[in-house]
């Protein structure tokens, strides 16, 4: 564990507690059984590219009736998992008896699951029992895309005075059927990097995915994103698991996946690579400049048309012009390499900024 985390002493200059990046954590989702555990976490120690044993001991599952976690029986079975790799542990807790279970058996990090972080009760409830033990804590992620719910389970923990608090990313629900399990909305763990930049945030692309073949893809996004970790789930019979089979993978394929992936440094020293990329920035500054000028001129246009709608009392929106430059926007956006999503959601923005604008024309008194 001493490897992993920075001392009280080099916390200065290290802010983030996380001596070693990238921190790779793996385990089963769920432990099921002693022989299970053992032969997934010794499995995965021998790859020798796994930081961290993670296991659900306690598993909140949607429905009654499905596998509900092997409960505190399977800490045990955890603490020997450890002393046989010597590989730290972690296990999500949800109420304040998991985290005594959990210290008792010398776990070594703590998560708290996305449907734990979604409800303050717990979350307070959880950081009440944490108080004064020097234990680090990862947050996921609420299940649904609220940033201030997230932000505000660290709070709760950063208020009892825990130094070591990280985040994990495994991603938002949403409605029918969509290319993930659970859609990474990668703006929102960014944004989360830009507020709390000292915190160390790992991706789960397991529970974002929800199959195994998306997990690369996943973690390689989280690793040119500059995240810091990731948490893969595995078990030595992905298809017979107890819970989530479809997205857990055997520790060979684990330690495949993990040697496919392309490892980035946020920055370096090298003087030709920071000429270049810095000129290329004074050009994105330069467009980005232009752009605003033109988006200020699009916007005053659309002023101009407010006045006259209101001189001749014409509605702000008429569908059929609205779905006229959406088309155009779309078919240009095409033969310019833009995606129809971005185009969209650019659209949207401008058309509803122009639809304010011409609200205020046209109703001012
Ligand atoms: C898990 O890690 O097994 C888990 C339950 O994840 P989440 O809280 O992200 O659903
Ligand atoms: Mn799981």
């Amino acid at each position: 564990m001493e490897q992993l985390l920075t001392s009280s002493a080099d916390a200065a200059e290290n802010p983030k507690f996380l001596k070693k990046k990238p921190l790779i954590i793996s385990g089963p989702c769920s432990a099921e059984t002693e022989e299970q555990l053992i032969a997934t976490c010794t499995q995965l120690a021998a790859t020798g590219k796994v930081d961290m044993l993670r296991a659900g001991i306690w598993k909140p599952r949607t429905k009654p009736g499905l596998f509900e976690g092997i409960g505190t029986k399977g800490l045990p079975w955890l603490q020997k998992a450890k002393q046989l790799t010597g590989l730290p542990t972690t296990v999500e807790v949800a109420t304040p008896k998991h985290v005594e279970d959990a210290l008792a058996f010398d776990v070594d990090v703590l998560w708290i699951g996305a449907r734990t972080t979604v409800n303050p009760f717990s979350v307070q409830a959880l950081a009440d029992a944490l108080r004064g033990v020097d234990i680090p804590v990862f947050i996921k992620n609420p299940v649904h895309p609220d940033l201030e719910l997230w932000m505000g389970a660290v709070e709760r923990l950063q208020k009892t005075g825990n130094q070591k608090i990280g985040l994990i990313h495994r991603g938002f629900a949403s409605y029918g059927n969509t290319e993930f399990r659970n859609a990474p909305m990668w703006h929102l763990p960014i944004e989360m990097k830009r507020r709390l930049p000292e915190l160390p945030i790992i991706c789960d692309p397991s529970h974002i995915c929800g199959n195994r073949t998306g997990l690369a893809a996943v973690a390689q996004k989280s690793i040119d994103l500059d995240f810091d970790g990731l948490m893969l789930e595995s078990h030595i019979d992905p298809d017979n698991a107890w819970s989530d089979a479809k997205q857990q993978v055997t520790p060979q394929r684990l330690a495949e996946l993990l040697d496919g992936l392309t490892w980035r440094h946020e920055t370096t020293d090298q003087q030709e690579f920071l000429n270049k990329l810095s000129q290329l920035r004074a050009q994105i500054n330069q467009l980005d400049e232009e752009i605003l000028h033109l988006l200020g001129r699009r916007m005053q246009v659309a002023e101009s048309i407010g006045s006259y709608k209101k001189e001749n009392n014409i509605t702000i929106l008429q569908a059929s012009r609205w779905n006229e430059i959406l088309e155009h926007g779309i078919q240009q956006g095409q033969r310019l390499g833009l995606t129809e999503d971005f185009i969209l959601k650019y659209f949207d923005a401008v058309h509803l900024e122009s639809i304010n604008r011409q609200n205020r024309v046209m109703n001012q008194k």
